[in-house]
């Protein structure tokens, strides 16, 4: 039970790191300067006003200094964040697979942070996780599986590379983004090559329908696919027990 609260604080407190990075970064700002503070007046966050999700409560979602409302988003993401980290933990235990679903819950809080708001997929946090990942599978399997894994995220990145190329042709304008590009290499790496195109498949039926009703609602009729394909990921790598029988298929 103590680890389980652990797990979900330690969570909250990535989910607000997050949303720091992922706002910041996508509007071209330092992550160090200026310190965390009101987007309105400017007032720089005491310490008590950045603890994750209690600040929010304790101030009642306005700032202290000049009482205007703080987005609903900090307390979203802080909340979202703990909330998978605990589930990964109840899942997983502290094991290797832990570690994979950490960053994969990482990286869907960011991509969910950057795409949806900014059309963006940052290229650090996928060139961090990417090393993070391949040294996690060679300290546990050995040079020769983490090498093969790097081939297979390279092949699925080809395979989207060359699914751009063909999208392209057909509509006659940019189909996929530079970012769902380069982020299917981290599928490979994780779930291998064949279930890349699987995770690829079920993200494109989950984006569907957010696809079409976008169609109706919204004026830009630009869809980010980053949170569907991370979201693919996760539902393969979290259900992967059941997804694993999809390979007598194939
Ligand atoms: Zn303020």
């Amino acid at each position: 039970m103590m680890n389980s609260i652990f797990i979900f604080i330690i969570g909250t407190i990535f989910g607000s790191f997050y949303y720091v990075v992922g706002t910041r970064l996508s509007n071209n700002e330092s992550l160090i300067s200026p310190r965390s503070h009101c987007t309105y007046c400017n007032h720089v966050l005491k310490p008590y006003e950045l603890i994750p999700i209690v600040s929010y409560l304790i101030l009642k979602g306005k700032c202290h200094s000049c009482h205007k409302k703080i987005s609903k988003e900090y307390i979203i993401y802080e909340l979202f964040t703990g909330i998978l980290f605990l589930v990964g933990y109840l899942k997983f235990g502290l094991t290797y697979e832990f570690c994979i679903y950490l960053i994969i819950s990482s990286l869907l809080v960011l991509i969910f942070i950057t795409d949806f708001k900014y059309m963006i997929i940052l290229d650090s946090p996928l060139i961090i996780f990417s090393i993070l990942i391949i040294c996690l599978k060679w300290y546990s399997f050995g040079l020769t599986e983490a090498l093969f894994s790097i081939l297979q995220g390279i092949l699925a990145f080809l395979t989207m590379l060359l699914i751009r190329q063909i999208g392209n042709a057909i509509f006659k304008r940019e189909s996929l983004g530079g970012g769902d590009i380069k982020f299917q290499f981290i599928v490979g790496l994780i779930l291998g090559y064949k279930f890349s195109m699987i995770s690829l498949i079920l993200a494109t039926f989950i984006a569907l329908p957010y696809a079409v009703a976008t169609m109706y609602i919204k004026e830009n009729k630009e869809v980010p696919f980053g949170p569907f394909l991370v979201s693919g990921l996760y539902l393969i790598y979290f259900f992967y027990e059941k997804f694993k029988y999809l390979l007598y298929f194939i």
